[in-house]
């Protein structure tokens, strides 16, 4: 990997999904996650150690942990 490209994780949640059941939050063993405004949310994306526990157990599916690889505009083109 180009060393200006860098690797993001983090969990994502569908608001419109999430029912503020608590369950990802409990099994987050880093606190990256909290229910606010009655839905879980990444309070903080920094804390994520991508564990994957919060997908699974989420009873409606509304967790998904894409992750994206970010590149500066300096790195381009790739050689
Ligand atoms: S992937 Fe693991 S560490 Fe990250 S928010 Fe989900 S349960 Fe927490
Ligand atoms: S487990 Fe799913 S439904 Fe429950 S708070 Fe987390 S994202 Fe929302």
């Amino acid at each position: 990997m180009n060393e200006t490209m860098q690797e993001t994780w983090q969990p994502h949640i569908d608001a419109a999904v999430c029912t503020g059941c608590g369950d990802c939050v409990v099994v987050c063993p880093t606190g990256a996650l909290a229910i606010s405004g009655g839905v879980a949310v990444v309070l903080d994306p920094d804390a994520c150690g991508y564990c994957g526990l919060c997908e699974p157990i989420c009873p409606v599916e509304a967790v998904s942990l894409p992750y994206k690889i970010v590149v500066e505009d300096s790195a381009w083109p790739i050689s």
